[in-house]
């Protein structure tokens, strides 16, 4: 599709960017749910993208862009009641692209830019027919630059790391868990740091001290001011 189609589109698209752990995709299904319109999360594609990879060659060093986007070939996005997800053949890939392995390797995946144009892609075609809301690094910017309304999350990272070994380990994590996370979190930020950028019309949200419900209320009344068919 040309940039061109995607303007003519007159259709919902929310694009919520952010760094990882910002709350993003939970922030952008629940907001789908909300506004009963579907979510896309951008970056289900580059993981299942890496997980075909891996699958394909198991020593990344021996990947390139041609063999990352041939190893992926058969990966849809496909539509559940609430979102688009990665399918392979009648398999959705959504668990299995969220290993530790995946998730090592993705960034340099997503780095390519032959993958990121195909996953920008198959985002576009399924926002041609659909109302949605996409969430990833690069949406309001690349991927959506004329979406009607485009958010950027931030949160401290201490902070990002304190949510993510909460869903993780189901417990308060120590002071120790929570700094040996922020320093890996920080390191993921910079491997991301290329692809994470924010668009000059974003709206900016802190969500430090912000509960999910909080930020998601937010952005569901910009949603409804933005798009006259949402109210
Ligand atoms: O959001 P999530 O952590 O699942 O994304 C996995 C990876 O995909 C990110 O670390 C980033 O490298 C990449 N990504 C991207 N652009 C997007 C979405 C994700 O580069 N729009």
């Amino acid at each position: 599709m040309s940039p061109r189609d995607v303007r003519e589109r007159r259709g919902v698209v929310i694009a919520i960017d952010g760094p990882a752990a910002s709350g993003k995709s939970s922030t952008a299904q629940w907001v789908a749910r909300e506004l009963s319109i579907r979510h896309v999360d951008s970056g289900s594609l580059y993981r299942a993208a890496t997980w075909a990879a891996l699958l394909d060659a198991p020593d990344p060093g021996a990947w390139t862009p041609e063999s990352v986007l041939a190893a992926s070939s058969g990966i849809r996005l496909l539509p559940t009641s609430v979102s688009f997800v990665p399918f392979l053949d009648d398999v959705d890939l959504t668990e299995a692209t969220r290993s530790a392995t995946v998730t090592s390797q993705v960034s340099s995946v997503a780095r390519m830019g032959e993958v990121r144009a195909w996953v920008n892609d198959c985002v576009r075609a399924v926002a041609k027919d659909h109302d949605v809301v996409v969430d990833g690094r690069d949406i309001g910017t690349a991927v959506f630059p004329d979406a009607g309304l485009k958010i950027f999350l931030v949160a401290d990272p201490w902070e990002r790391a304190r949510r993510r070994l909460v869903q993780r380990l189901g417990r308060s994590p120590t002071e120790a868990e929570i700094a040996a996370e922020t320093e890996w979190l920080v390191r993921r930020d910079a491997a991301d740091a290329t692809q994470t950028v924010q668009a000059r019309d974003a709206i900016l949200l802190d969500t430090t001290y912000l509960t999910q419900q909080e930020q998601v209320e937010r952005i569901v009344a910009l949603a409804r001011a933005a798009f006259s068919e949402l109210s």
